[in-house]
């Protein structure tokens, strides 16, 4: 074909779909303008999974009639006006797409107040064309109705997951704004039902509660770093209290909701050597820079940004996480004490710090030798001695391996042993993980556990399955159902299910173990199909053949 200019309606479907990806976008655009006309009241609603119904009402500032046409042409905006502008945003929108590419993907409603005395507008817009245009009175204020989203582009609606998957993202992404903006009161009600409610009192600690719980924002530092190039504002956990994966870290730069990889590293530097491989901490912080210092034009939906100066913004994030965790800002080495059941050790890196070649995954072998355990070091590692050298073996990814097996087994036999519990435990959900629970109740239920609500998401737990007994099983369901609502895995639910019911049951590093619970573990984990690695494929052991000790020692060459 020769080359050829497209024609508008192709052009502007191409944009659209750009900007609007799924029925979470929308709500990000319709939410993002309302902050921008500086509502201090939000509310929005979805209806199957936003497909049905999206529905965001603000009271700010309002469009005038003579412009409410307008407001639906491309590149139209009232926010920026030439080239200097572009260098300088201090709102969430400047491009003018938003509003002409959600109406070219849905029918669009739009009624609309400005706060002077003239009499409100509504309008009502099909396949990006008006249809109506009447004068109606409302209070000062916005509302956007969108309904029947892509419905004239099935390739698109054959992309969007399950309604409730699809209000999972909306759940999370009204969440990031409430906490982006603790002083505009957020209301969302999703398929008829309240899901969030924030105050608009302002506090940061409170809006955490409402999403997460109140337990959880309780334990939160406060971040503060007033005095630097970047003002870093937020709060961020206790290395105690960590989830098993990056969705509870939250970056806003000049209040905008932001995936950055360089916030996320600094954030979690600061935690180094004090959180356990896999875990990651929950983090809301703020960066507040001049406009000048950032691009934020990188990204069609403008979840992406570009610091002017990275290593600035990095040390400054990672010094003020630090610092909320009451470290010095130099990152300190891991300190591990070393007692070993049988005697003291004065130098265990060297066994640590041991070439790759020694690497469980070399090893031909599945089965495990007969082992005499020789004691524990750094209360995290078994040593033992096999037939042929010393084996080194991780307690928890051993112990992992262990209930992974019995997991998968038990549930496959359908012979899940439950335990009840004598006092339910309450557990309060985030709207996003209420969400996934919806989804996959049965799930939960064919591997023990008994979840009832109890109203505004909070939820009754009255059994677990028993192998998880001894472990804290707030924490194991949160990791559960995120590691459920993950798109990362292409591993099937249950498979999914049982490792992270592993992870979180399974001993920790760090914890003392008597003899007779070393030999347990050893027997126990002889027992397993593949007692040589862990269910994420990490090794549970090191082996150290005498033939490789007599060639470090240099006994043979
Ligand atoms: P942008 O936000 O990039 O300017 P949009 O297409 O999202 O582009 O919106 C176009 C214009 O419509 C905005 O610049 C603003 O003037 C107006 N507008 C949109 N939504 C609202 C709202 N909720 N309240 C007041 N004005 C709005
Ligand atoms: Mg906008």
């Amino acid at each position: 074909m020769p080359i050829k200019v497209l024609q508008s309606d192709v052009v502007s479907k191409i944009a659209a779909g750009e900007v609007v990806e799924r029925p979470a976008s929308v709500v990000k655009e319709l939410v993002e303008n309302s902050l921008d006309a500086g509502a201090t009241e939000i509310a929005v609603e979805a209806q199957g999974g936003g497909v049905e119904l999206i529905k965001v009402s603000d009271n700010g500032a309002g469009i005038p009639s003579s412009e409410l046409e307008l407001a639906f042409h491309r590149y139209a905006t009232s926010k920026i006006a030439n080239l200097d502008d572009l260098d300088k945003i201090s709102s969430l929108g400047f491009r003018g797409e938003a509003l002409p590419s959600i109406a070219t993907v849905a029918e669009v409603e739009i009624f609309t107040q400005t706060s002077s005395r003239t009499v409100g507008s509504y309008m009502y817009l099909r396949k990006g064309e008006v249809i109506r245009k009447e004068s109606r009175a409302r209070a000062p204020g916005t509302t956007v109705s969108v309904r029947r989203l892509f419905r004239y582009f099935p390739a698109r609606l054959k992309f969007l997951k399950s309604a409730n998957t699809e209000n999972s993202h909306i759940a999370h992404l009204v969440s990031q704004y409430a906490l982006a903006f603790p002083e505009v009161k957020f209301n969302l009600v999703l398929d008829k039902r309240l899901s969030l409610q924030t105050t608009g009192h302002g506090d940061l600690c409170e809006v955490v509660g409402k999403i997460y719980g109140s337990e959880l924002a309780q334990r939160m530092l406060k971040v503060e770093q007033r005095d630097g190039p970047a003002k870093v504002s937020g709060l961020t956990s206790p290395p105690s209290l960590t989830r098993s994966n990056r969705n509870y870290l939250s970056f806003f730069v000049n209040r905008r909701w932001v995936h950055s990889p360089l916030l996320t590293r600094a954030a979690e530097e600061a935690y180094h050597g004090l959180l356990m491989d896999g875990q990651h901490p929950i983090v809301v912080i703020n960066v507040s820079l001049p406009p000048q210092e950032l691009d934020v034009n990188i990204h069609p939906a403008k979840a992406q940004i570009k610091f002017c100066q990275e290593q600035v913004v990095f040390s400054c994030v990672r010094k003020a996480v630090e610092e909320a965790l009451g470290r010095t800002p130099i990152a300190s080495q891991k300190a591990v004490s070393f007692s070993a059941n049988s005697g003291h050790w004065q130098s265990p890196r060297m066994i640590m710090d041991n070439e790759p070649a020694f690497l469980a995954s070399q090893l031909p072998t599945l089965e495990l030798p007969v082992l005499r355990v020789l004691g524990q070091l750094a209360n995290t590692y078994i040593i033992a001695e096999g037939p042929d050298g010393l084996y080194l073996i991780d307690q928890h990814a051993a112990h992992e391996r262990i209930l992974y097996d019995r997991i998968l087994a038990q549930w496959s036999q359908q012979a899940v042993e439950v335990q009840g519990l004598l006092q339910p435990v309450t557990i309060e959900f985030s709207p996003r993980e209420e969400e996934t629970l919806k989804t996959s109740k049965e799930l939960l239920a064919g591997f023990g556990f008994t979840i009832e609500p109890f109203g505004n998401r909070s939820y009754l737990i009255r059994t677990i399955p028993a192998l998880m007994a001894r472990a804290n099983i707030i924490e194991i369901i949160t990791a559960l159902l995120d590691s459920l609502a993950s798109k990362e895995s292409l591993n099937p639910w249950e498979e999914r299910a049982a490792q992270s019911l592993a992870c979180h049951g399974a001993i920790r590093a760090g914890q003392q173990l008597s003899n007779e619970e070393i030999r347990e573990l050893i027997k126990q984990l002889e027992q397993t199909k593949q007692p040589r690695a862990c269910p994420h494929g990490r090794p549970t052991m090191i082996h150290l053949s005498a033939h490789q000790l007599e060639k470090e020692f240099g006994r043979i060459s």
